[in-house]
């Protein structure tokens, strides 16, 4: 075939499949031309997952009726004024956005200058460029995104249902009005609105953004190093979460999702959060522009810094000190631990969900008092107890020490050494339970002698409020309760005294993690996620000392159950070293 030069609409349709991945990313861009536009409200309205309709109305400059066109014409901006790309302080500056957009679905703008006469509008559907026409509107730019994808259907197929959709779309204008606190949002999803914030505050903003639980448990962060300069909002190590969707980065106003930013935060709480678990944070950094690339990606969301290990130490550092300022003050001499040693099935303190480092108080009263109090101290690296022998009958045999406070030392009656990981084995046994339960018609419930009313992101209620009907046979009944709160009837009774709030927003954010819509269906796709997440929110975790008689149980426990012998990560809950495995290790057979 003749090399032949793509026709423009083909090009713009190549392009849209870069800029334009799913129906977030056309929001992120219109968002950021409203930012870019000096807007200092913007309205958003989506439907349909953001295929069927984007709406977004701001009150910035506008475009002059005689450069609508040029606007929707590729490589087309008036932003880069720096042809090296170096100084680029817009959000915008490749020009590729609305075009692209215009090309896979139906774009109209409506946009109207101080001074003008009216408003005009300017309609682009598939790449088909209509006529520049006077319309109705106020001085600023209003952009309707209708079918997204309806040209390019090869995209359209990869995209997620519209509620997953929604909920990308969602999270995108989360982290831009946290990007823009200057800027009153109102964001509105599938005919419900979601938030209307005002102008305000950095702080105020985060807190609003974070959700109650949040507010006023964050701690504020200011450092500089170099040129570099870190505004931040730490969370407490009590309040990690499931995902890393609750993290915001901000750099020079970009919101950003860079993976060496992540990171850094991921080592600052590594010592702090269990492993696995992400950190709550917002973080604002603010560096002269000659310090970054922000031209790395189409979609403008990563970075490259000049000094990337200097921007590294200044947050780990910066949080470490902040982080620190919260724990250990008036630990006594000689007794030192670290967070991840207490066991957190210790009575509660303080109410559900308050900083963990509360904990350290109890050493003001003198560790002996405080152990008494709440029933912990340091794991000891064995504790013998009374041997009995070991019953034929029972493979996993009969206890003899319990080792770190985690693992338990048993010996059978044809000589193998068994060591059970306590944690992963009861997490794995109550999961079994449960499930059994769920099989049986569905998982017993234990009314709540009081409510309890769970405060949370209003997205998560969201989530949640949906999944009400299918968490029902989970043996959790709840309930939509306000705006970002959920009230909770009852629990599922083998959970015991689990804390309802930490559950609640675990299983928000696996709900929000995968496909699943809430719908009863996907929920029970996500059985074993959901049974897997109850069980650990009851089990006897590693770090809690065992009497004799429960070790036997957990062990009997076990031999009576299938599956018993992976926990439900698929590690083993146990190891069995048989005499014969025993000869081999030493290199006696
Ligand atoms: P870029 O943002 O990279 O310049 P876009 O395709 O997103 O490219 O937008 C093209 C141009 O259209 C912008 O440079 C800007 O001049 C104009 N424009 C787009 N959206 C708006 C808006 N909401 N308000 C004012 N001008 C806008
Ligand atoms: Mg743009």
């Amino acid at each position: 075939m003749p090399i032949r030069r793509l026709a423009p609409t083909t090009i713009n349709r190549i392009a849209a499949g870069e800029v334009i991945e799913r129906p977030a990313a056309a929001v992120k861009e219109l968002v950021e031309n409203a930012i870019d536009a000096g807007a200092t409200r913007i309205f958003i309205d989506i439907s349909g997952g953001g295929i069927e309709r984007i709406d977004i109305t701001d009150d910035g400059t506008g475009i002059p009726a005689d450069q609508l066109a040029l606007a929707i014409e590729r490589h087309a901006t008036s932003k880069l004024t720096d042809d090296a790309l170096i100084r680029i302080d817009t959000l915008g500056f490749r020009g590729e956005a609305l075009p692209s957009i215009g090309a896979a679905g139906r774009l109209t703008l409506i946009s109207r200058v101080a001074g003008a006469p009216s408003a005009f509008s300017i309609k682009i559907s598939g790449g088909a460029v209509g006529e520049v026409m006077p319309a109705a509107g106020a001085v600023g730019t209003r952009a309707i995104v209708e079918d997204l994808f309806y040209a390019t259907p090869a995209r359209r197929k990869f995209l997620r249902s519209p509620r997953a959709e929604a909920d990308a779309c969602e999270l995108l204008v989360w982290r831009l009005a946290l990007a823009a606190p200057h800027i009153a949002f109102r964001l509105m999803l599938e005919g419900r609105l979601i938030f209307d914030l005002p102008a305000q505050d950095p702080a105020l903003r985060i807190g609003a953004l974070f959700g109650r639980e949040a507010e006023g448990a964050l701690l504020p962060i200011e450092a500089t190093r170099d040129n570099v300069h870190l505004h931040a909002f730490a969370g407490p190590a009590s309040l990690h979460r499931q995902s890393a969707s609750r993290q915001s980065f901000v750099v020079n106003g970009r919101p950003v999702t860079d993976p060496l930013l992540r990171t850094a935060l991921r080592v600052a709480y590594r010592e702090l959060i269990p492993a696995g678990r992400h950190p709550v944070a917002a973080l604002y950094l603010t560096l002269p522009a000659e310090a970054l690339d922000v031209n790395v990606h189409p979609a403008k969301t990563e970075l490259r810094f000049a000094d990337g290990n200097g921007v590294r130490s200044l947050i780990i550092g910066a949080f470490g000190r902040a982080l620190a300022g919260t724990a250990g003050m008036a630990v006594p001499p000689g007794f030192q631990f670290r967070p991840g040693h207490l066991p957190r099935n210790r009575p509660p303190l303080a109410a559900p969900g308050a900083p963990a480092p509360v904990t350290y108080s109890t050493a003001q009263r003198g560790f002996a008092e405080a152990e008494q109090a709440f029933g912990f101290d340091l794991p000891a690296a064995a504790r013998m107890i009374e041997p009995s022998a070991p019953d034929p009958s029972q493979p996993l045999g009969a206890p003899l020490a319990q080792i770190f406070d985690t693992y338990i030392l048993a010996v059978a009656s044809d000589g193998s050494l068994v060591l059970v990981d306590q944690h992963a084995a009861h997490e794995r046994l109550t999961e079994e339970h449960l499930r059994a339960e769920f099989l049986a018609g569905g998982v017993r419930a234990q009314t709540l002698l009081l409510p309890v009313v769970v405060d949370l992101a209003p997205r998560e209620a969201d989530i949640l409020a949906n999944a009400a009907p299918a968490l029902q046979s989970f043996g959790l009944e709840i309930e939509p309760f306000g705006p970002g709160a959920i009230l909770v009837r009852a629990m599922p009774a083998a959970l015991g005294q689990a804390d309802a709030a930490a559950l609640l927003r675990d299983l928000a954010d696996d709900l929000a993690d995968g496909a699943a819509g809430g719908g009863t269906d996907s929920l029970v796709m996500k059985l074993d996620a959901v049974l897997a997440r109850m069980a650990c929110h009851r089990s006897i975790r590693a770090g809690r000392r065992l009497a004799a008689a429960e070790m036997s149980a957990l062990l009997r426990d076990m031999e009576a159950t299938p599956r018993a012998a992976t926990c439900s990560h698929g590690r083993p809950t146990f190891l069995k070293l048989s005499r014969a495995e025993l000869e081999s290790l030493f290199g006696r057979s």
